[in-house]
Formats: structure tokens, C-alpha cells, sequence
């Protein structure tokens, strides 16, 4: 990504700010402000903000002493006009008189209440929220983004291929899961973003992360782990092994989830919206009785971050498209027993979806 591609970004999100009759898009630091200006700011409590009118005019201001950090980032290089403010100084006001009076502001979805509100006030009009201008945009990726997402996703294999280091009966899911945090930083991620390392019963609830429980022979452990590369793309996978050897029981559900993955997998195509993809892994799930244990949609669209558009559940009627990349990961929550979950990256290429992820979807027995 080059100065003039982040150019290209604001003038495309200029003419959209335009074709919906908005004036003002306001975006302080997070994914959004990365995004368009590759400028990874910390989401601090003074003013850091992105202004873009939909004449195509742009500027940015920060805190004095970030300017350096924002030059760094050759904010002005991107056609970006940088302003700054001192502690004395009200940087909505600046801002405000130096963008000039709007009456149609949209704000970043995620922007913190309390600026939101301070930005209204300054430009004495509601704001409303940016929603599809820029998730749109983000939800299609470009030949450098999915180049990006296919090595989070090799650097993430990397970790759950060398799982039977850490993973071991007799040890709390909180030391693996310091083993597997060290692993992903090792691995080439600049930031770890979550482990779940859940045990036997633990298993059954999808989003555990550790804790001091030891694991035992014989015990399904549900892995999902993820990290943010020096790219600012992220990783997210989750495999599923047995210490040991697996209940019978288990085994015939494993195989069943198994297959539903591999489907929604091969039906990620632009032929099918993201509903269709999702009942796909849910219809054979529910044929095996396992329905009601699968408690969460198919998958999230993944970039900048973890989860962003598309989704890939009931309702979203929107055609998969070549760019997206999303997750697709089936998995059943069995109360008080156990839970299995497998899950991949894929990104559409060509039409379909192809997996950034390529460790064995089989159980591991470690
Ligand atoms: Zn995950
Ligand atoms: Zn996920």
C-alpha cells in the first residue's frame, strides 16, 4: 500500500459520502482510520480524528505532540491536510472551523460516545452512523489485502501445527495457553488477540478463553486462537483435538461436523448468498441431530479486524463476491460434556472460496 492507494481510498470514500447525499464522514482511530489512512493511531482520550467532505477535501487532526507520529505516517503525503492541537486548545472547535458548517455528519460506528458527542456539538448538527460506507468498502479485499490475510493465515497453521509441544494431561489450559500466546508472537503476529484453549466441559462454551483447569486423558480440547500480523491483518482458526482417545460417541459427532465444514466450505461460491452458506453447515448439523447444539452462525467477514462484514449468517441475503474473506466454522456445544468447533479463513477468489488455512481438519489425537 502506497501513499497514493490510501489517496484512492478517501476519493472513493468522498464519492460515496456524495452518492448518499452526506456531507461529513468524521473517523477517529481504529480499523476505519487505518484503513483509510494507514495511520494505526492508539484510540487515546485526547482528539486524534479523520475529516472527509464529500467535495473530496480532507484533513486530519491530532494532539501536538502525535504530529510527529502522523507525519511518520505521511498523513500530508496522502493529500491530508494535518492539523494539530495544544492541551489548552478545544480540538473540536479547531476542527470544526477549519472543515467549515455541515449539516450531514456521519460518524465511525465504533467512535467513542463521549467524542461523538463533543463532534456534534462542535458542528451543531446530529450525527448519524457511517455503517455500509466504509464496511463495504472494507469487505472487499484487494489482491495486496488477501496476500496480507494468506499469511496471517500460514502463520497461524504454524502454531496449531506444533500443538502437541504444550498440549498435555496434566496441565491447566492457562499454561498451554502461555505456550500458544509465545507461539504466535513467534510465529510472526505483532499482536496475540485471543486463546481459547477450553477443555472437556469448558468446550461447550464457545467463546472460553483458559482457566485453571487441568486437562485430562481422554478430553476433547476446542483450540481457537488468533493474532494481528505487522500488516494489521488478522489470523483466527480453530482446531479441535483429543489427549488420548475421544468417547465413540464424540467421534460419530466430530465426523459429522467434519463433513458440514467441508460443505459450507465448497458452497462458498458467488453463486450463493452468505444465508445460503450458512444453512448449508446448519442443515447437515440439524440432520444429524446436532442443531440445537450449534449456537452460532457459520462465520464473520475478517481484515483489520477479527470480525467485520460479511457475515455469514441467517438473514444476510447478500451474494458472496470475489474480495470477501470470512470464516467458515461449524461447531457443536454439548452442556456440561463437550464441544468440537473447526474453523478456517477463506477468501473468494475466481468465484470461490479458497482457504487461507491448511493444517487437517481431522481430530488430532495428541
Ligand atoms: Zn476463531
Ligand atoms: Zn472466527
Amino acid at each position: 500500500m502506497n501513499n497514493q492507494d490510501f489517496q484512492n481510498r478517501i476519493s472513493q470514500i468522498s464519492s460515496r459520502l456524495a452518492a448518499s447525499g452526506q456531507e461529513l464522514l468524521l473517523v477517529t482511530p481504529g480499523a476505519d482510520l487505518r484503513y483509510l489512512t494507514g495511520y494505526d493511531a492508539l484510540p487515546l482520550e485526547r482528539l486524534t480524528c479523520l475529516a472527509v467532505t464529500a467535495e473530496g477535501k480532507s484533513w486530519m487532526i491530532v494532539p501536538e505532540l502525535e504530529k510527529p507520529s502522523a507525519i511518520a505516517h505521511h498523513i500530508p503525503e496522502k493529500g491530508i491536510e494535518l492539523l494539530s492541537w495544544n492541551e489548552t486548545q478545544n480540538p473540536y472547535e479547531v476542527l470544526a472551523k477549519s472543515v467549515g458548517s455541515k449539516s450531514k455528519v456521519l460518524v465511525n460506528n465504533l467512535m467513542w460516545v463521549e467524542k461523538a458527542w463533543h463532534l456534534q456539538d462542535a458542528f451543531g448538527s446530529k450525527a448519524s452512523l457511517a455503517n455500509d460506507l466504509i464496511a463495504q468498502m472494507r469487505a472487499i479485499k484487494t489482491n495486496a489485502e488477501v496476500k496480507a490475510l494468506v499469511e496471517a493465515g500460514a502463520a497461524i497453521d504454524v502454531v496449531h501445527s506444533q500443538m502437541s509441544k504444550w498440549l498435555k494431561p496434566g496441565r491447566t489450559e492457562r499454561e498451554v495457553g502461555r505456550d500458544i500466546a509465545n507461539a504466535i508472537m513467534e510465529s510472526g503476529h505483532s499482536t496475540v488477540d485471543f486463546v481459547i484453549v477450553a477443555s472437556g466441559p469448558n468446550g461447550a462454551s464457545p467463546h472460553h478463553e483458559v482457566s485453571d483447569r487441568v486437562i485430562n486423558t481422554g478430553e476433547p480440547v476446542v483450540v481457537d486462537i488468533g493474532g494481528t500480523m505487522p500488516s494489521g491483518y488478522c489470523s483466527d482458526s480453530t482446531r479441535t483435538y483429543v489427549l488420548g482417545s475421544a468417547p465413540s460417541e464424540y467421534l460419530d459427532y466430530y465426523a459429522v461436523l467434519q463433513h458440514a465444514q467441508a460443505q459450507a466450505c465448497l458452497a462458498a461460491t458467488t453463486s450463493n448468498s452468505c444465508e445460503q452458506i450458512d444453512a448449508v453447515a446448519r442443515e447437515i448439523l440439524t440432520g444429524a441431530g446436532l442443531g440445537d447444539y450449534f449456537i452460532h452462525r457459520t462465520g464473520h467477514g475478517i481484515g483489520l479486524e477479527t470480525h467485520e462484514e460479511p457475515y455469514i449468517v441467517s438473514g444476510n441475503s447478500q451474494l458472496l463476491q470475489n474480495g470477501h474473506a470470512f470464516s467458515i466454522e461449524p461447531g457443536f456445544y454439548i452442556p456440561n460434556k463437550y464441544g468440537a468447533r473447526i474453523e478456517d479463513i477463506l477468501v473468494c477468489v475466481d468465484g470461490k472460496g479458497v482457504s487461507t488455512n491448511n493444517t487437517t481438519h481431522d481430530l488430532v489425537e495428541l
